[in-house]
């Protein structure tokens, strides 16, 4: 056995009872989660290590109850292109999402009393342009060069049992 044996134990499901494949497990605080389970969490969570087998199920049947929430949806008007925001204004509800099956992607419904704020988050990448000396070996410039990249997200602040930023770019 020792360490093969343990990484090549079967795992269960700690929500569906489902066997859990090779590099399929996400681990939670006391169980596991399968792939299919995790993929039904909100796209919007991102505690899961910390969250136990119980506040998982409870957002489970959240995101149960939130289909129906989808359905009742109508969009009454749409921002943006690749990710959209969609107004649902004689509701007052709007979602995120960049899919196009609603009910397959279940995106989460809140209402506009749930946002808090709204800001845009910059993230800057930084490398060192080098070259290459007569002998083919990496240099650096003096004084030393870089390329930056820029990834621009608007973040918009959230009331909310499972998240509290809905974060996208
Ligand atoms: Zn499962």
């Amino acid at each position: 056995m020792g360490l093969f044996g343990k990484i090549f134990d079967k795992k269960e499901c700690s929500i569906c009872g489902g066997e859990i494949g090779l590099l399929g497990n996400r681990k939670l605080e006391d169980g596991n989660l399968c792939k299919e389970c995790a993929a039904k969490l909100s796209p919007w969570f991102g505690d899961r290590r910390q969250s136990t087998v119980e506040e998982i199920q409870k957002q489970l049947s959240y995101r149960e109850a939130n289909q129906a929430r989808v359905s009742s949806f109508r969009t009454t008007r749409t921002l943006g292109e690749r990710m959209k925001v969609l107004l649902d204004e004689d509701a007052g509800l709007f979602m995120v999402t960049p899919a196009r099956n609603l009910s397959e992607a279940n995106p989460d419904v809140l209402s506009f009393s749930d946002v808090t704020g709204c800001k845009l988050d910059i993230d800057e990448r930084k490398t060192e342009i080098e070259y290459k000396d007569a002998e083919g070996n990496r240099q650096s410039f003096n004084p030393k060069r870089y390329a930056y990249s820029y990834d621009f997200y608007i973040v918009i602040n959230v009331n909310h049992p499972y998240f509290n930023e809905i974060r996208f770019n």
